[in-house]
C-alpha cells in the first residue's frame, strides 16, 4: 500500500519540507531535502524517529529548586513517555556539574540523562 509522509525536516534552522513515498513501508523517494541530512533524517523519521529529551529534575540542597536536564543523544520516539515518567522520579543532590550523568542506559534505551546546567549547592 502506498503512503506518503510530509514533515520538515529540523537538522537545521531553515526546515526544508519533506515527502517521503513508501510503498509497503519500502522507501521509494525522498524529496524536498536541500542536502544529504535531510534526507539522513527523513528515512530516521519514518523507520525509527527519535528525540532528544529535556525536562527539569528537582533538587535536594540545590541553588534552585531544579535542575534542566537532557538526553545525551536522541532516544527513540517510541520511549519518551517511558523515560518521561523514570526522569520524574530523580531527585538529585548538587554539587551538579554540566553534562554530568544522572541516569545511565535510561530505560534500556543506551542513552544517559545528563545535567544541562551546573548546578552548586545552596
Ligand atoms: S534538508 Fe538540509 S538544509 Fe534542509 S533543513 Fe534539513 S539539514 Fe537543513
Amino acid at each position: 500500500m502506498r503512503d506518503v509522509k510530509k514533515f520538515l525536516c529540523v537538522s537545521c534552522p531553515v526546515g526544508c519540507p519533506l515527502t517521503v513515498t513508501l510503498d509497503d513501508g519500502v522507501i521509494l523517494s525522498i524529496e524536498g531535502n536541500t542536502c544529504p541530512l535531510g534526507e539522513k533524517y527523513a528515512r530516521t523519521e519514518v523507520t525509527n524517529p527519535v528525540r532528544t529529551f529535556t525536562s527539569t529534575v528537582r533538587t535536594d540542597g540545590g541553588s534552585l529548586p531544579v535542575c534542566p536536564v537532557r538526553s545525551r543523544t536522541p532516544l527513540p520516539l517510541s520511549k519518551i513517555f517511558d523515560v518521561a515518567r523514570e526522569v520524574a522520579k530523580l531527585n538529585v543532590r548538587p554539587p551538579i556539574e554540566v553534562g554530568q550523568t544522572l541516569i545511565e542506559n535510561v530505560c534500556g534505551t543506551g542513552c544517559d540523562i545528563i545535567a544541562s546546567r551546573p548546578l552548586p549547592k545552596k
